[in-house]
């Protein structure tokens, strides 16, 4: 650690900061060069030096040390004593210990970052889907077993703990937990990458199931200190709305224009330390807040309007306030914009402010920073960015919008219609009158090129062009984030081809083709296999030779030659057993409904959908039901048990994946109160799912459902999530579900279902055409009709919206038939346990690909073009 010392008027917290060099050992945190870091050691005073050194923080290595940490958190931190350190003050002392640990790391990397200066990767993403930090960083720290046994000393379990931690739930699902999983590969890959977010005070809301209806809990998630953050208060960025532009002519006779006159909040970092696994690198998380702009105003104070004042301060708090629960769906919300513009302008005020302290020409930008879009919501980033450099740094229009491009890449998520986000025209001109300029500007010239290499082409320009001439006239942000970006990426093979051939055919034909590649997404072994199933990273590890699989997820291929070894089947279906075990008592505990882990548990855990179709999952457990009714008692011993466990959230506001949460759990109050049924078959719905519901959940699959109608599930992650414990899919030739078969192979998974390119033709005939509904389904359709599940007026939309000249968007009716015979295949399966082991492990030896290691690399080489900064040694 280098040394240094510091006025009492300049708080050196911003420690990437902090080697500023002014004469006579004063600092501040601005304005150093990397070449003039050299001489700051020098000039810091030997004596200082070694002082320094003499009280570095200690890093607790032992049971023992970490004691010493743990009592005097509770004593002073937390102002606690032996006498009242219950289990959350316990948890809270433990993981301050932890977090200083991990900020040690987390100066050193900001520092060697800031000496080396390399070229940074910034992940913007409206969404960062954590979960919980503790058990993720004392795995990464390796002190998880030191820890445990310093807690047990005082009779603290260390499971217990974990479980008085929020989740941070600062996401709805997949693309915030893509993001989750990119900066911890970031961290442990050592690439110098920051994630830049939003701390919203309220994550995705907390589900209840009353009555089998889905009831909306608000997550406040901070109700106490938050050790995982470091607050930047020093660090405080004014971000303008509303306002105008006006036009001047400089000395020069250049013409210009500035916004200005606009309302003005502030953006306060908050700093989430994000560590490695089997590295000291700890990168960050910065996520903002936003507050009241200091400035007060006097004017209206004066007047006598000091309530209507201080409202009006307030209003910038609600800035920040809560994640919108729409997951794959756009809501055009003026507070939504004003979300998006405030993060993308604090994090490029920031990111353009460290850039300038190294004193580079600007050409040298996109040398040093790359910028990625997560979807199309930090589009504005781009619109930003020329802003700063045209208006603000006085550069070229041309110089500029160069810059500009080849510093973003942009990431497509869907390829659903109700998903693409277009913002109208007055809404961003009222909010950010300056940008809407520039907007108009960047649309003119690339329309302009159009025209010279298409001549005539009149129709092409106006499919291509950023500004919907609908009523009232929109901005497309996707064709935006393409025109401003170097490369376009969608996350799976399937869906990096269908948006070249659907949705930006057009742009594919303008640009280069290779402006348009893929990068399939990938999930942290760290958390989805270390952390969730220690039981099985640990009997891997054992076969392997140790833990280098969690650094290099190819190594598990190692597991193959087990993959027939009946010992080795026994230990890994006990773990599975196990694991099982632990899902029931989650089970128990929430529902009160028993299961038994001798049951083949079968799940559908994420979002809920139409696209992702639980509507046809439970359509078949209830035809499963009736066949179970229909069949004899000797006829029944035959059927496989099962227990069907749905999980998963829906938007607050839709209405159909509302009543398909209901129907399910109106047919788990029927089925599993059926006493001839009994153990045969169980529904459960587990209520509020989330990240550390899902580590439980996960490792515990027999079978996962990945059935969402061909084309529109882009890539999936927890596909790849069950699969790496061990769990075998049912599944659609969908998304990453395509990629999971090419590797673990097609006998070790039961695909099904009509493939993507026959959608538009089936779509068609149901539109133009007489179809059936399939006869199953009708039955299945008649019982719910009959009212066994309730007031079956509860569920005719649902059944409209497929049977009774429903025009069956998503395939259910389709896909039925080849859905139920997957499922006979999978009863087949299982019944031979030896060979579903055997499927088990090699599916697992070939999950290597999906490691987000391997995501980050790829982008790292083609998209970003950074390299790891290596450790010191
Ligand atoms: C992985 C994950 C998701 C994504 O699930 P998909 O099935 O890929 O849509 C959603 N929510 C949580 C909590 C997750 O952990």
């Amino acid at each position: 650690m280098s040394l240094f010392n510091f006025g009492p008027t300049s708080p050196l917290t911003d420690s990437e900061e902090q080697f500023t060099p002014r004469p006579r050992h004063k600092r501040t945190f601005t304005g150093f060069t990397p070449r003039e870091l050299k001489s700051i050691d020098a000039v810091i005073p030997l004596e200082h030096r070694n002082l320094w050194k003499k009280y570095a923080i200690g890093e607790f290595q032992t049971k023992e040390e970490f004691q010493g940490e743990f009592v005097r958190h509770v004593e002073t931190t937390l102002a606690r004593s032996l006498y009242n350190c219950d289990e959350l003050a316990a948890y809270q002392a433990a993981s301050q210990a932890i977090r200083d640990r991990l900020i040690v790391a987390w100066n050193k990397t900001q520092q060697k970052h800031t000496l080396r200066d390399p070229k940074r990767i910034y992940y913007l993403s409206l969404e960062f889907l954590m979960g919980r930090a503790m058990d993720n960083a004392m795995l990464n720290l390796n002190v998880k077993q030191l820890t445990g046994d310093g807690v047990s000393g005082f009779g603290f379990r260390l499971e217990d703990l974990i479980e008085k931690e929020p989740d941070a739930a600062l996401g709805n699902g997949g693309l915030g937990r893509l993001a989750a999983c990119f900066i911890d590969s970031l961290s442990t890959l050592n690439y110098p990458g920051w994630g830049y977010g939003l701390r919203y005070q309220y994550g995705i809301f907390k589900q209840k199931i009353i009555d089998g209806y889905q009831v909306e809990q608000p997550d406040y998630w901070l109700t106490f200190d938050n050790a995982w953050e470091i607050p930047r208060t020093e660090i405080a960025i004014d971000v303008m709305f509303y306002g105008y532009t006006r036009k001047f002519t400089d000395d020069e006779g250049k013409v210009h224009r500035i916004w200005e006159g606009g309302d003005l909040v502030q953006a306060v970092p908050y700093d989430f330390p994000v560590p490695g696994y089997g590295t000291e690198n700890v990168n960050n998380l910065r996520l903002w807040s936003s507050k009241p702009n200091r400035e007060f105003d006097f004017a209206k104070f004066n007047e006598g309007a000091y309530d209507q004042s201080v409202a009006e301060q307030q209003q910038a708090e609600t800035i920040s306030a809560v994640l919108y629960p729409n997951d794959n769906f756009y809501l055009g919300k003026e507070l939504r914009l004003k979300q998006q513009y405030f993060w993308v302008a604090a994090s490029l005020s920031d990111i353009v402010r460290r850039f300038k302290k190294s004193r580079r020409p600007w050409i040298e930008f996109s040398d040093q920073i790359a910028i990625q879009l997560n979807d199309t919501h930090p589009t504005l980033a781009v619109v930003e960015l020329q802003r700063i450099l045209v208006d603000r740094e006085g550069l070229d229009w041309d110089e500029a919008w160069e810059i500009v491009t080849s510093t973003f890449g942009y990431t497509n998520h869907t390829v659903l219609p109700e998903a693409l986000e277009k913002w109208q025209v007055d809404l961003i001109g009222n909010l950010l009158p300056r940008h809407l300029e520039i907007i108009y500007d960047i649309n003119l010239y690339f329309l302009q090129d159009v025209e010279k290499r298409f001549p005539g082409d009149h129709d092409l320009l106006s499919r291509v062009s950023i500004i919907e001439e609908s009523n009232p006239r929109q901005v497309r942000m996707a064709y935006l984030a393409i025109i401003g970006s170097h490369k376009v990426n969608g996350v799976a093979e399937l869906h990096s081809e269908l948006i070249k051939t659907t949705i930006f055919k057009d742009f594919v034909k303008i640009y280069n083709e290779d402006k348009f590649t893929n990068v399939t997404n990938g999930i942290t072994p760290r958390r989805w296999l270390h952390q969730a199933n220690p039981k099985l990273s640990k009997l891997i590890a054992e076969k392997l030779g140790g833990y280098d699989f969690l650094n290099n997820l190819g190594l598990l291929k190692g597991l193959e030659k087990y993959a027939n070894d009946k010992t080795f089947h026994k230990e890994w279906l006990e773990i599975k057993r196990a694991n099982k075990a632990r899902l029931a008592a989650l089970i128990k505990s929430q529902s009160g409904v028993e299961v038994d882990t001798n049951a083949l548990f079968d799940i559908q855990v994420k979002r809920i959908h139409e696209y992702k179709r639980q509507q046809m999952n439970i359509f078949s457990v209830i035809y499963r039901y009736l066949q179970l009714k229909a069949a004899s008692p000797e006829e029944r011993k035959k059927f496989q048990k099962r227990v069907s466990i749905f999980g998963g959230k829906s938007a607050p506001g839709y209405y159909m994946a509302k009543t398909i949460i209901k129907l399910i759990n109106a047919v788990g109050a029927v089925v599993n109160n059926d006493a001839e049924i009994g153990d045969l078959l169980k529904v459960v719905f587990i209520e509020d799912y989330n990240v550390s519901k899902a580590e439980i959940i996960t490792p515990a699959s027999d079978i996962s459902h990945h059935i969402s109608t061909a084309g529109t599930e882009a890539s999936g992650t927890s596909n790849m999530k069950f699969v790496l414990n061990g769990g075998l899919i049912i599944g659609t030739v969908d998304g990453a579900n395509i990629e999971i078969t090419r590797e673990i192979g097609e006998n070790n998974i039961f695909l099904f279902g009509h493939l993507a390119e026959d959608v538009e033709d089936l779509r068609h005939s149901h539109r133009f055409g007489h179809t059936e509904l399939n006869p199953d389904l009708q039955k299945v359709f008649d019982v719910i009709e009959s009212g066994l599940f309730g007031d079956a007026n509860i569920y005719s939309n649902l059944l409209n919206s497929i049977g009774n000249h429903g025009s069956d968007y998503y395939l259910v009716s389709d896909d039925f038939a080849s859905f139920l015979n997957a499922q006979q295949q999978v009863d087949k399966a299982y019944a031979d346990q030896d060979a579903w082991a055997q499927k088990s492990i090699t599916a697992v030896a070939n999950m290597g690909f999906f490691s987000s290691d391997r995501a980050i690399n790829e982008y790292a080489e083609n998209i970003w073009q950074i390299e790891p900064v290596p450790l010191d040694n």
